[in-house]
């Protein structure tokens, strides 16, 4: 037996035979005829990404393709393959002299947002040149025990496969925080990466641990009975958490705390039952509306199925954090240095102001429509930012009045993010209510970038600095006579859960997914003596 040790991108368990990717028969010929120009081709390839889009239900893989789309539609990006175009050379020949130097600036980029890149710029190169050779990737089928193993997968290859729940991937490159990770995470596919360039022979057994981040090639006896074990386990576990995850959330004391989920999109809650929860407690905007800002009316629309869903409970909807690490086209800065120090979230909505009004304008019309919606505004640093939305809302209010429009003025919170603002929560202005974000929180503190896995592991909730800026920030909110809440990560944490708990917080907001989990976890709190702490193993 071989153990391989990479890193942990996904967890679950899964025990298979390997099929080193692409698997054969991936690609099929494309039945409309192949395009005769380049920009052609790019057209094409933007289709079928559209396409690919428009059948994919996750907000953050429509995000990904977006940007795939957006792209491909730069004029930009052909400049370099024109005058090759002009001297009589192949359309192919082109394309990878356009697009291999577009690589070659992403790699050689100082920025880890393009640098994350490259491996959607990868995947756009090999699609054009299948359009071209007039074939187009078909879905993959793949055995329903595959372990398969790659260098990488470009997330449409991924969007474009139908996985099963006894498959694995694991990958010799790749990072945790790659958008192909992010996308495993979502479907519940264990998943390893960086395992580096140890042979993997194909067709051999291979036990999968996403959680622990190794690989088991040829596994003895011993192993398997324990892979039987870890499994039952893990589906105990699984199984206790859905029980747990139906009533209110009770401490071992009997104290209530508040459970609330985290979405991007209404669609994310179709199948989940209002009752597991107290109400939303984040809509990420900026996700629900990757292809840039709709017009009111959307967003109005958008809003309201998210009221219904919630039935009168509270629904905190964040108005949108684009820039950082999620740019939104056609409305974040096109190029910063240092994009998390940047002009995001509030920052750049107070810059965009008429398109920032038409959001305070569908929320302020939503609220009108139904009871619980809240507004929250992200990356907050001072109060002369909490002024600046007032004095617009003031003014939406103003010219729906003048339309003749129900609107209501709902309450305003603010996240605590930066710094600056955590120690100084009480001196945000009047607020209503405020949420923690962790994971900016956590990355503004220790200075360690929450999208670079070489720095992430100091991004850690135990650090003393971070466990006395989280009590300040609980006691600023006694001060303004505020609620507050947590909706980064680490609420979704069952390990975290006593922390958190302990800091003094009494609410939490989460993925659907994490509901159970987390409500054991505070059902545990606090541990009894001689009892490892709620949420531990
Ligand atoms: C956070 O920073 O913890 C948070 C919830 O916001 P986001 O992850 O969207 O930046
Ligand atoms: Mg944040």
């Amino acid at each position: 037996m071989t153990r391989l040790v990479g890193q942990a991108a996904a967890p679950g368990l899964a025990l298979g035979r390997v099929v080193e990717w692409p698997a054969a028969g991936g690609a099929a010929v494309h039945e409309a005829a192949p395009p005769r120009t380049l920009p052609e081709a790019l057209e094409q390839a933007a289709a079928l990404l559209r396409e690919l889009r428009e059948r994919t239900d996750s907000a953050e893989a429509r995000a990904i393709l977006e940007f795939q789309v957006e792209f491909l539609g730069d004029p930009a990006l052909l400049e370099p393959a024109l005058p090759l175009l002009q001297q009589g050379s192949e359309p192919a020949t082109a394309w990878c002299a356009a697009i291999d130097a577009q690589i070659a600036d992403f790699e050689a980029s100082d920025d880890d947002y393009f640098r994350h890149r490259v491996g959607d710029l990868r995947d756009m190169r090999a699609r054009v040149l299948a359009v071209l050779a007039g074939q187009a990737a078909a879905e993959v089928e793949l055995p329903a025990d595959a372990i398969v193993v790659a260098d990488d997968i470009a997330p449409s290859r991924f969007l474009a496969t139908r996985w099963g729940p006894r498959q694995a991937v694991v990958l010799r490159g790749g990072s945790p925080t790659a958008h192909v990770a992010l996308l495993a995470r979502s479907r519940a596919l264990p998943m390893v990466v960086a395992l580096g360039t140890a042979p993997i022979p194909p067709g051999s057994t291979a036990i999968v641990d996403g959680g622990a981040g190794t690989v088991e090639l040829a596994p003895d006896p011993q192993a398997l009975a324990r892979f039987e074990q870890r499994r039952d386990a893990l589906e105990q576990g699984r199984r206790a958490a859905e029980r747990s995850a139906a009533g209110p959330a009770r401490t071992r004391g009997g104290e209530r705390v508040q459970v609330l989920l985290n979405v991007s999109d209404a669609t994310e809650l179709e199948g989940v039952d209002p009752a597991l929860c107290d109400g939303i407690g984040l809509v990420r905007t900026e996700l629900m509306f990757a292809e840039g800002p709709p017009d009111e009316a959307t967003q109005l629309a958008a809003y309201g199925r998210l009221l219904h869903w919630a039935g009168g409970r509270q629904v905190v909807v964040r108005t949108l954090d684009a820039g950082g690490d999620k740019p939104v086209p056609g409305w974040s800065m096109p190029y910063e240095a240092n994009p998390f120090l940047g002009t995001r979230g509030l920052r750049l909505s107070l810059r965009q102001a008429e398109g920032f009004k038409v959001q305070l304008r569908a929320l302020l019309r939503a609220a009108a429509g139904g009871d619980g919606l809240r507004i929250l505004l992200p990356m907050v640093t001072d109060a002369a930012e909490v002024a600046a939305v007032r004095a617009l809302l003031a003014a939406c209010a103003d010219e729906l009045r003048g339309a003749g429009l129900a609107h209501r003025l709902p309450p305003l919170g603010v996240m605590v993010e930066v710094p600056a603002a955590a120690l100084a929560l009480d001196r945000l202005g009047p607020v209503d209510f405020a949420s923690i974000g962790s994971n900016d929180l956590l990355q503004y503190t220790m200075a360690a970038a929450r999208d670079d896995p070489r720095v992430s592991p100091l991004a850690d909730a135990a650090h003393p600095g971070f466990e006395r800026l989280l009590g300040l920030v609980v006691q600023g909110a006694a001060v303004a006579g505020i609620p507050l809440s947590l909706c980064g990560a680490l609420a979704a944490q069952p390990a975290q859960v006593p922390r958190l708990l302990a800091a003094g917080l009494r609410s939490l907001s989460m993925p659907a997914a994490a509901v159970g989990a987390v409500k054991q976890a505070i059902a545990g709190w606090p541990a009894a003596p001689h009892e490892p702490p709620a949420g531990a193993g």
